[in-house]
């Protein structure tokens, strides 16, 4: 079900998607301009099985995005605590190498 004003039920594509399938898409986050996988459904319970798809959607787009870079999985949700999704964000410390 979308939660209206969901920014990520809104799913709006104004960045580069990633990858979509029927439960979740990996977009580049528009605020942070990382891979960022978004459960197709407003809600944060989810299961083992779909949590395994959205974290391996995720970290193939990021091995797809960062090439040889590290980066690891943030699940916090800081800006939408309600709707899954999370990150593949670059170690910082990685930039200075
Ligand atoms: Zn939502
Ligand atoms: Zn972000």
């Amino acid at each position: 079900m979308a939660e209206p004003g969901c920014e990520l039920c809104e799913a709006q594509r104004i960045t580069p998607w990633l990858h979509e399938d029927d439960l979740c898409f990996v977009a580049e986050c528009e605020s942070c301009g990382v891979p960022m996988v978004v459960l197709r459904e407003h809600r944060v319970e989810v299961s083992e099985a779909e949590l395994d798809h959205m974290i391996g959607r995720l970290e193939q787009a990021g091995r797809d995005f960062f090439g040889e870079r590290r980066f690891f999985v943030d699940k916090v949700r800081r800006q939408i605590p309600d709707h899954f999704h999370a990150h593949a964000r670059p170690y910082l410390f990685d930039r200075l190498r």
